[in-house]
């Protein structure tokens, strides 16, 4: 119940991969035909993520991961744009392009936050109105990975490519979640992860549509067409490719079946726990992402009474847990105090089971109730 933070590697996945952690092992750049079979498997790979995105393989540029292509997207515009200072983003983006900005922010450049409504909705006309002259890139998320929230991407992509800015949105948490087209888009940047969508860790991809200027981030040998070097993560890629090849075979009908899921879970515990409210807008929402706050207790306390019974969840992102500041998402939500505290998240994929929906939902009343009963927040 916790594929937001990772998601299982997929069987086929593993296969495909497999030989290119053994025998395989060439390199890609090698004149050799020993390295020349990697990079053919490298190109297919490509062309299974370009169909994916409905894009040209040219543009896929392979990373590490989600953080590394975010970072070089923001990064990479800069660089090409040394005259402009101001980049755009939100208030609910992830630490991989909230920490970079802050970062720049330090260098002089000044950073503007959009801000959310109480449904985590994005306020275009605001967005709208501070792309100037100085914008040099606005960078704004696909869907959130804490609430799931879907932001209108491609009216925004429209209404920044109408200002002559780049476009960057950060799509880890929706690749392989709902349909995308690159070639009807006007979305000049997008960053993927691999682990998100069942390839393994250590591997991603920046989608740059061709014609974009963008710095490499990575300096190095010529890999990538220049635009990223270092010796290619090749059993990573060819995982990725596999994964993005399974992810569009069934992207409508496995979507459909998680969303059963995901609603059959937000309906029981709606119906058993009193007090409790989802985070998010449920209109524009990923089909397999639930987040629900729970007044009067610690999303902390809940999880460890989850873990005891085997069940994984999350409260607020999996990179921020360990602390106990509130998810800056639901801060800028305005979600009061006490409910964004007993926030968890529960994200599903497509091995989740009805079984194990209807498991969770028996024991989420039981751990709710302990807790409240030994709540200091709440008097006798
Ligand atoms: N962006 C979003 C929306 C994410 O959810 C994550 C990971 O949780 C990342 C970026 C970072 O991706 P990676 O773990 O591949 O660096």
């Amino acid at each position: 119940m916790d594929n937001n933070a990772t998601t299982k590697v997929a069987d086929e996945v593993i296969e495909e991969m497999t030989p290119y952690l053994g025998e395989l092992y060439g390199n890609p750049s090698s004149m050799h035909s020993f390295g020349g079979q990697v990079s053919s498997k490298l190109r297919q790979a490509r062309q299974s993520v370009a169909a994916l995105l409905g894009c040209e393989s040219d543009e896929i540029v392979f990373t590490s991961c989600g953080t590394e292509s975010d970072n070089t997207a923001i990064r990479g515009v800069l660089a090409t744009n040394p005259d402009k200072g101001r980049i755009i983003t939100t208030r609910v983006e992830h630490p991989a392009v909230l920490g970079p900005c802050r970062e720049l922010e330090h260098h002089g450049y000044t950073i503007v936050e959009i801000g959310v409504d109480k449904q985590g909705r994005l306020d275009i006309e605001q967005l709208r109105d501070r792309i100037d002259e100085d914008t040099a890139i606005v960078s704004v998320m696909y869907a959130n990975n804490e609430t799931g929230v879907i932001f209108p991407i491609e009216q925004i992509a429209a209404i920044v490519k109408s200002k002559g800015v780049t476009f960057h949105t950060d799509a880890v948490q929706a690749v392989g979640k709902i349909p995308l087209n690159m070639a009807k888009s006007n979305i000049d940047l997008l960053s993927i992860s691999g682990h998100k969508l069942h390839a393994p860790k250590g591997v991603g991809v920046l989608y740059v549509r061709r014609g974009t200027r963008l710095a490499p981030f990575m300096l190095g040998g010529h890999q990538e067409s220049g635009k990223r070097g270092g010796t290619e993560n090749v059993p990573g890629i060819i995982a990725l490719g596999k994964a993005c090849e399974l992810a569009g075979k069934k992207i409508e009908e496995e979507n459909m079946r998680v969303k059963q899921l995901r609603d059959r879970l937000q309906e029981a515990i709606l119906a058993s726990c009193p007090d409790c409210m989802v985070n998010g807008d449920q209109q524009h929402r990923l089909p397999n992402t639930l987040n629900v706050s729970f007044e009067y207790i610690e999303g902390e306390a809940i999880l460890l009474l989850l873990n005891k019974f085997g069940i994984c969840a999350s409260s607020g992102s999996a990179c921020t847990s360990g602390s106990l500041e509130p998810s800056h998402v639901l801060r800028a939500m305005g979600v009061p105090f006490t409910a964004a505290h007993g926030s968890i998240r529960f994200s599903l994929s497509r091995y989740n089971t009805e079984a194990e929906v209807d498991f969770v939902a028996e024991k989420m009343p039981e751990i709710v109730q302990k807790l409240r009963d030994l709540s200091p927040f709440i008097k006798a």
